[in-house]
């Protein structure tokens, strides 16, 4: 019997896994409905993520779909919030989750069972209507988000407790109206800060972002009109990133962002340009900086009665509303310390996934990464990777190994990426998702499809990791998976080829053409 807590996307994907494995899910959920973050309601909902309605994924439909259910081919390629809500719901529909779901029902309190060193069983309190429930399950899945608890670092604003107009959270954030004719500043260059400063400068009469660090930012529409996720996240991308040396590798990924605009000349350069912070997905910024509707400034150095200054500007700026989105942190009141323990950011978890010190591996927190890529199949591959574990069919590593790469992460991120905001949690998307698949044996072998469908494998090699490829074999092997893959830019193209129509060329095709040739001619050289 396993606990589920949530119902958002890790949580749906967290019921369906453990179901595959003939596992018992209970999934509980304290609203009414399933959807997570992505289910938009226009009141805010304590303890609850909250959505302005006009969010957008930022990772495409083919990246971002869950590996053994493609979004539907008329759907956009980029969804909007209620899009994605419908499709967990058909997910939700497909594999009967539904019923394994008690909503209404909040999570109290999981604690270890007095006999926990030997069976690994956890007491998990539940509240519905009033009412508290005690019951014992055999191990823990943790889907609860980390959207909800708002990060307002007030103490690192000096003179806010002055400042006479309006400032909120982005968290509180619905509609732009409120921005009308007013000066708005906007802190924190995040997605939901750019996303913010956009839809205000429709109607503001200024509006200007703070960033400390900068960001690169990328277009949804990346290189011949293609989405940025199926042009980055390939392994052959992914495997030159990995094996070039450090600074070839930077100089390549400057190179790339910097192909847009050059984000020095916009003010966007982050600090220091060879560190990678989550990369904003905006495709209005840069014009908007352009046309002078959005001004880019560094951080924040005091707020004054109706003004700010920033550091490094001597002249003091009108501001009627700060909109503060410096993100958020992350909390599981339910456990005790001792089981999740959350520092700066940073929760000390194997492979994200796993507390260390536990006799028993019977507790998982899911979704608690930051992949520079879709979350959805990597939530589905933790989910995965989880169940094989609860139910014995793959082992963890002893304690010290666990705690020696943990720490080792740490360190290595205090080094790459400093201890501070979002970064802590970031890994190389494609990277991770072939880790927790070499796990459970769903890694697809490139070398071995060579072999007998050399089509699939220049397709799954040069074409964009798509989740599909971790259904090809091994155990969850879906039958789909050979056809969703060749089909794929048939379903990204579907959508937009509404006036011609939609045939299955692509780049891509051409790519392999061009690859196969080369193959070819090296086996002929190589035969003289
Ligand atoms: P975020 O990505 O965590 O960014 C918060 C920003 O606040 C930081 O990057 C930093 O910006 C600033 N900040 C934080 N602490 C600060 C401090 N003490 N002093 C000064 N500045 C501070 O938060 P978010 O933009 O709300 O995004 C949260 C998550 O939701 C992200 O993973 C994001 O990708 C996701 N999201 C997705 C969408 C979408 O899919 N369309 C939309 C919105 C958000 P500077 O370094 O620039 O100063």
């Amino acid at each position: 019997r396993v606990a589920v807590v949530g119902a958002g996307v890790s949580g749906l994907a967290a019921t369906k896994c453990c179901l595959d494995e003939g596992l018992e899910p209970t999934c509980f959920e304290q609203s009414q409905d399933i959807g997570g973050l992505w289910r938009y309601t226009e009141h805010i909902e304590a303890g609850r993520p909250s959505l302005y309605p006009s969010v957008i994924s930022n990772t495409s439909k083919e990246m971002s779909a869950f590996s053994d259910f493609p979004f539907p081919e008329h759907f956009p390629v980029f969804l909007p919030n209620a899009l994605l809500l419908d499709y967990l719901r058909r997910y939700a529909e497909h594999f009967s989750l539904r019923e394994h779901i008690k909503f209404g029902t909040t999570v109290v309190s999981i604690r270890k069972h007095p006999d926990f060193a030997t069976t690994g069983q956890w007491n998990v309190v539940t509240e519905a209507g009033g009412r508290q429930t005690s019951d014992v399950f055999d191990a823990v899945m943790v889907c609860s988000g980390n959207f909800s608890e708002p990060s307002l670092p007030l103490q690192c604003f000096p003179g806010i407790e002055r400042f006479r107009g309006q400032y909120f959270h982005s968290r509180q954030y619905k509609h732009p109206d409120l921005f009308q004719g007013k000066h708005v500043l906007v802190v924190g260059m995040g997605n939901s800060g750019v996303d913010i400063a956009v839809e205000a400068s429709r109607v503001a009469a200024k509006v200007t972002i703070s960033t400390s660090r900068g960001a690169w930012l990328l277009s949804r529409v990346f290189e011949h009109g293609y989405p940025w996720d199926m042009i980055l996240n390939t392994r052959f991308w992914s495997l030159i990133k990995t094996n070039l040396p450090g600074p070839l590798s930077w100089w390549l990924i400057n190179y790339k962002v910097n192909q847009w605009f050059n984000h020095k000349n916009y003010g966007l350069q982050p600090d220091k340009s060879w560190l990678v912070r989550e990369p904003v997905l905006n495709d209005d910024l840069p014009s908007y900086i352009l046309t002078g509707r959005i001004t880019i400034k560094p951080g924040v150095k005091e707020f004054k009665d109706n003004s700010v200054l920033f550091h490094n500007c001597p002249e003091e700026e009108p501001i009627d509303i700060v909109v503060f989105c410096t993100g958020y942190t992350v909390s599981f009141p339910f456990l005790e310390e001792s089981v999740v323990r959350v520092e700066n950011k940073h929760a000390s978890l194997y492979k994200y996934v796993f507390p260390t010190h536990l006799q028993k591996p019977t507790l998982a927190v899911l979704g608690l990464i930051k992949p520079l890529g879709a979350i959805m199949p990597v939530a589905e591959m933790q989910a995965r990777w989880v169940s094989h574990v609860f139910k014995g069919l793959c082992q963890l590593p002893s304690q010290s190994v666990m705690e020696k790469e943990v720490n080792e992460k740490k360190k290595n991120q205090v080094q790459w990426f400093g201890l501070t905001f979002d970064e802590v949690l970031k890994t190389e998307w494609l990277v991770y998702l072939d880790t927790l698949a070499s796990f459970i044996g769903a890694k697809p072998s490139v070398l071995g499809l060579l072999c007998t469908d050399p089509w699939l494998a220049l397709t799954i090699f040069f074409g964009p990791c798509s989740p599909y490829q971790y259904r090809l074999g091994g155990p969850g092997r879906w039958e789909g998976a050979r056809q969703a893959i060749l089909t794929q830019w048939e379903r990204v193209l579907k959508p937009t080829r509404t006036r011609v129509p939609a045939g299955s060329s692509s780049s891509f095709p051409s790519l392999l053409i061009v690859v196969g040739f080369l193959l070819l001619l090296a086996a002929v050289i190589l035969g003289f």
